[in-house]
């Protein structure tokens, strides 16, 4: 049991208020619903790549699965060891304090909720623009955009110290808005589910995507912050709701070369043993030199008929 399960189950009246029955009851069961989802929407999305695929994959899939399942499999690992109470663990113990501004305004239980999911997304869109813009921060994360090919796995393919950082921003997110207990289970699971749709390499019939985006992310608007090409890849920084991409003027509609025609991944990084291979990633960071890349130091220059 975690440190912030037995304090809330010392202190939390049982029985007495129905919202901190169900925290209780979501602390001890969060592990089991998020494997269930992690695993129920893998597979769905796994079978739908296979009856309807975007692209043609270049590489082996099942040397990528393995590869990429392995480090997934790494970083939930450390996650347990290093945070057993986890993100929903933080929220219980926040509660239980009346920490943050949702607790401290007494703002209604649905209303915080919902409130809450949308403000960790914004939380989230800004950290993955920091993650591009800080040089050091970027080396983590190129793990993530090294996979020369785009499908359910690579969704959650990041650098183990990439994981624990989202992990801190994610607490203090946490901390600091009393973000309630079903709020965070919720966002996890939205978060989890929607990184595997949008990047699977499936089909969606144009119209379908066309007006999902409208509010979400899709996998075609996903794919071109995979693109080689720093100014797409500096685009679409949205997880879940497409709204922040547009709001902040990072929002790309399509790749230059097509969902068909573009190339998936990064410069100078493309061989197995560094993109493909669980010890390649893991030393990638390590790689080339601190000032070799920036957001705000771009290569690419637009030919002028592609100028708009
Ligand atoms: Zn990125
Ligand atoms: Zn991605």
């Amino acid at each position: 049991m975690s440190q912030f399960t037995a304090i809330s189950r010392a202190k939390i009246p049982v029985g007495k208020e129905v919202p901190i029955d169900l925290s209780v009851w979501l602390l001890h069961h969060e592990t089991t619903i998020r494997s269930t989802f992690f695993f129920g929407v893998l597979l769905l999305i796994a079978i739908w790549e296979v009856i309807s695929p975007r692209r043609r994959l270049l590489r082996s899939k099942s040397e990528r699965w393995v590869n990429n399942l392995l480090l997934t499999f790494l970083n939930t690992l450390l996650l347990r060891l290093l945070f057993p109470a986890a993100a929903v663990g933080v929220a219980a113990f926040a509660e239980l304090h009346g920490w943050g501004l949702f607790h401290h305004f007494h703002t209604p239980g649905w209303l915080a909720t919902i409130l809450a999911v949308i403000i960790l997304d914004f939380a989230i869109y800004i950290q993955h623009i920091l993650f591009h813009a800080v040089p050091l921060l970027w080396r983590l994360h190129r793990v993530h955009h090294a996979d020369p090919d785009y499908d359910v796995t690579t969704g959650a393919r990041f650098h183990p110290l990439e994981i624990i950082l989202s992990m801190l921003i994610k607490f203090a997110t946490i901390v600091v808005i009393g973000a309630p207990v079903i709020a965070v289970v919720l966002f996890e699971i939205i978060l989890n589910a929607m990184a595997m749709f949008n990047h699977g390499n499936i089909k969606l019939p144009l119209t379908v995507d066309h007006w999902l985006r409208t509010l979400l992310v899709t996998p075609d608007m996903h794919r071109v912050h995979h693109s080689v090409e720093d100014d797409e890849a500096n685009s679409n920084f949205g997880f879940n709701l497409s709204l922040w991409d547009r709001l902040c003027a990072t929002y790309r509609h399509q790749p230059r070369q097509g969902h068909e025609g573009m190339t998936i991944g990064i410069h100078r990084y493309h061989t197995p043993q560094m993109v493909t291979r669980l010890d390649g990633m893991l030393l990638l960071p390590l790689r080339g030199k601190v000032s070799e890349y920036a957001i705000n130091r771009r290569h690419w220059s637009p030919k002028p008929e592609e100028e708009r």
